[in-house]
């Protein structure tokens, strides 16, 4: 559906020139979630932006279904984003018009007739879980339901592929999943190809097949979420993994926890893609004479896997505590004793 070949954009500045995307080579299948996690600066805007045409490569070819999208001019390119949808973390709603009238925008600068476009707007406004709120205006919604909105007007013209340019950054936690379960079910729905950009571990690992990881205009790392976040081979792959399974309050909750349980180890246990966490301790509790007690933590299920991280408290001999350490570093990809003698 989406071919990068050696692409590159340079801009130039008056510090000189930025080389913002560097020799990026992507294929992406048709029907595929495919995600770019990098952090600020990294080049993920100008790659998705040179997807539809907003950006034109210095060098190199970007193909949208059968489509030279690097390209195009006018005409044809105006054509081309009727195939290929955008979203965005801020939602660029028309402030003055209402959600219906937000929806059929598109369909308005496509030609297409009232009757034709009350019909699709009704069909998308029931996709999206928008009923009711057809005449509000986009001051009178939540941030999720702007983001409805946007997906919904985004998905007026049938389009092929969608991108989403951190779409889900300015909503809460709860409303991020919403969104993102909302996503899911299109791509499953309609077979529509998404390609999302983000710094946000947790997006990726929710909901996406295969995974890009992009540092100073580069692809360091790209294969399925799974392979890419349980073997990370590249320092910033790591640092993306402790986004979601070390939370900012570990060293609060390790000093408070190490205060209650003076006696044995804590350990905490770093869950990336594992079935679930219940093999792990059940076989540590049948095969090394320790007694296991968890503690607090959070681990989350998804599509690719369960991923997130448990405290757990381990007590018994020093021997079988080492023991079972062992067992466990040998199953999980991060194990960390916290320091408690
Ligand atoms: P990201 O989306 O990962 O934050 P961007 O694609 O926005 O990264 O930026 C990549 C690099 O290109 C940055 O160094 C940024 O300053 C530079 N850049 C982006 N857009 C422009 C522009 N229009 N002119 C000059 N430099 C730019």
């Amino acid at each position: 559906m989406i071919s990068i070949k050696n692409v590159q954009k340079i801009y130039a500045s008056k510090q000189g020139q930025v080389k913002a995307v560097d020799d990026v080579n992507i294929e992406i299948t048709e029907g595929e979630i495919f995600g770019v996690i990098g952090y600020s600066g990294a080049g993920k805007s100008t790659l998705i932006r040179m997807l539809n045409g907003l950006e034109i490569p210095s060098d190199g070819t970007i193909t949208v279904a059968n489509r030279v999208v690097s390209k195009i001019k006018g005409r044809s390119l105006r054509q081309a984003r009727q195939e290929i949808s955008m979203i965005f973390q801020h939602f660029n709603l028309l402030w003055s018009r209402t959600v219906k009238e937000n929806i059929a925008f598109p369909l308005e600068i496509a030609g297409i007739d009232k009757a034709e476009r009350t019909n699709r707007v009704n069909e998308l406004i029931k996709l999206v879980g928008l009923e009711g709120r057809e005449n509000a205006y986009p001051s009178e919604l939540s941030g999720g339901q702007k983001q409805r909105v946007g997906i919904a007007r985004a998905l007026a013209n049938n389009p092929k592929v969608l991108l989403c340019d951190e779409a889900t950054s300015a909503l809460d936690p709860q409303t991020t999943d919403s969104i993102l379960d909302l996503l899911v079910d299109i791509n499953k729905r309609l077979g529509l190809t998404i390609v999302l950009i983000t710094h946000e571990m947790h997006v990726i690992q929710k909901i996406c097949h295969r995974v890009a990881v992009m540092e100073a205009g580069r692809i360091v790392e790209l294969g399925s979420v799974l392979e890419v976040f349980k073997n990370p081979q590249q320092p910033i792959t790591k640092r993306f993994v402790q986004q979601v399974t070390e939370p900012e309050e570990t060293k609060e909750t390790a000093d408070h926890l190490i205060e209650r349980f003076p006696k044995g180890k804590i350990v905490q246990l770093t869950f990336v893609g594992e079935a679930t966490e219940q093999p792990l301790i059940t076989n540590l509790i049948r095969h090394h004479e320790v007694t296991v007690n968890i503690l607090q933590g959070k681990i989350n299920q998804t599509q690719n896997g369960s991923y997130g991280t448990l405290f757990v408290h381990l007590d018994g001999d020093i021997k079988e505590i080492t023991r079972a350490i062992e067992y466990i570093r040998s199953q999980l990809v991060g194990v960390e004793v916290l320091t408690n003698a």
